[in-house]
């Protein structure tokens, strides 16, 4: 771990940024913006998970408050904000705007609504944008020597509105159009099929399936009038693929930080497990939690292998992902040039070189230290090695999600090459 007067003698060379080089922010600026190692408070024990979800590093910020929803099907106009990233409802996406028209464009439209939209990049094809995004809401944010810092959350899913215009206000912001996506409620095949009466009497839905054997009798009777077996109709019961979910997760989670409920699941599945690129759009484009769920029990089968994005040299793997946040192992973080980072944290990695010394300047984890890390054999970036003398864990590695690719493991089933 380095002191503060080595990070400042590392930035007189280079403008290194939590592993990135920048072409437009000062030192000065750079100082000026984030914390410095003598703001570090010493932590101790095991990392405190809810740390990295505060985003501390963008510095103090003012609460909006507020939590706004649009009715379903709604059509509006708002400020689009186009990165390499992903943020699903529910989850926390940290911003810096630097460029100074960037930020006052932005700032004007906050002024009028917190709420904007994500869009992201179409891999399917060759479409500037995919169809799909998901309402943000700033809940925090501060301006400081005209740089903007916020934090958002997810909201809604929303789909743009086909052939209306993108106006393009900079390189990252434009107006869009967007439809608000509807979250439907599942309900069982069965459900209102059977007389109020007998409902009481024989209840033959439940949320858990594991109370399904105590209520099998009953939704076998009632089925019998219908074409085909009572199984089948378990198979598209919501609880269902929760059970098979849970379970499948369990070869690698820590169940207690896993949702039970099938919507949070849904999307606590796309932003932990590790999916390739055009499984998370094809996930995306699902419109009932149940069809979501039926393509992650699909995905689960498979174990992932993580990549370099350059020469496929194998970085990591599934087991070895470690929940070092409260929102999970894919989390978004921003650097002080603005680049946000999708970043899946790890006990362990292999194939690569640590480059430079290590520094807790503007450390997306509160009390660590980190050093870029390259892969030994193309020397592309892969992410930072993250490494404390006083915190449990001592040492993970947080590996960024544009540098590297997800690919199935040689012995599982389907096993394809990798993503995109
Ligand atoms: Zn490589």
């Amino acid at each position: 771990m380095s002191d503060s007067e080595d990070n400042d003698n590392e930035f007189q060379d280079e403008e290194i940024e939590n592993g990135h080089i920048s072409s437009s922010l000062s030192p000065t600026q750079y100082v000026n913006a984030s914390s410095t190692d003598e703001d570090e408070e010493e932590l101790a024990g095991d990392f405190n998970i809810d740390l990295p979800t505060s985003h501390k590093y963008l510095g103090k910020l003012n609460d909006l408050g507020g939590y706004t929803l649009f009715e379903d099907g709604e059509v509006l106009t708002l400020l689009g904000i186009f990165t390499n990233t992903w943020v699903l409802p529910g989850f926390t996406l940290p911003l810096i705007l630097e460029n100074p028209h960037e930020s006052s464009v932005m700032q004007h439209f906050l002024q009028k609504r917190k709420v904007f939209v994500l869009l992201c990049e179409n891999a399917l094809n060759s479409q500037e944008y995919f169809d799909y995004g998901v309402t943000m809401e700033a809940v925090e944010t501060s301006i400081k020597d005209g740089i903007l810092s916020l934090k958002a959350r997810g909201r809604q899913r929303c789909q743009v509105v086909p052939k209306s215009e993108i106006k393009h206000l900079t390189e990252r912001l434009q107006k869009v159009t967007v439809k608000i996506l509807p979250e439907y409620k599942v309900t069982s095949p069965l459900n209102d099929t059977q007389l109020y009466n007998l409902k009481q009497k024989r209840p033959y839905l439940c949320e858990d399936y594991g109370d399904m054997k105590n209520i099998r009798k009953y939704r076998k009777y009632h089925a019998a009038q219908y074409t085909y077996p009572s199984w089948l109709y378990e198979e598209y019961e919501v609880c269902y693929y929760v059970k098979h979910i849970l379970e499948g997760l369990k070869k690698c989670f820590e169940m207690e930080f896993v949702p039970k409920d099938p919507l949070t699941l849904s999307y606590w599945f796309v932003q932990n497990y590790l999916l390739q690129y055009t499984e998370r759009l094809e996930l995306f484009k699902q419109r009932t939690v149940i069809a979501r769920l039926r393509l992650e029990m699909q995905y689960l089968r498979n174990n992932r292998l993580i990549i370099c994005h350059n020469c496929t040299q194998l970085i990591g793997e599934q087991q070895h992902v470690i929940v070092l946040s409260k929102d999970g192992i894919q989390n978004n973080y921003v650097n002080p040039g603005g680049n946000v980072y999708e970043t899946i944290t790890l006990s362990e990695a292999k194939n690569f070189m640590l480059i430079g010394r290590p520094s807790k300047q503007f450390s997306w984890f509160p009390g660590y230290a980190w050093t870029i890390m390259q892969c030994k054999h193309c020397k592309l970036h892969l992410g930072w090695m993250f490494t404390s003398s006083t915190l449990s864990p001592g040492v993970f590695y947080g590996l960024a999600r544009s540098c590297v690719l997800v690919a199935n493991a040689p012995n599982t089933p389907n096993c394809t090459s990798p993503e995109l």
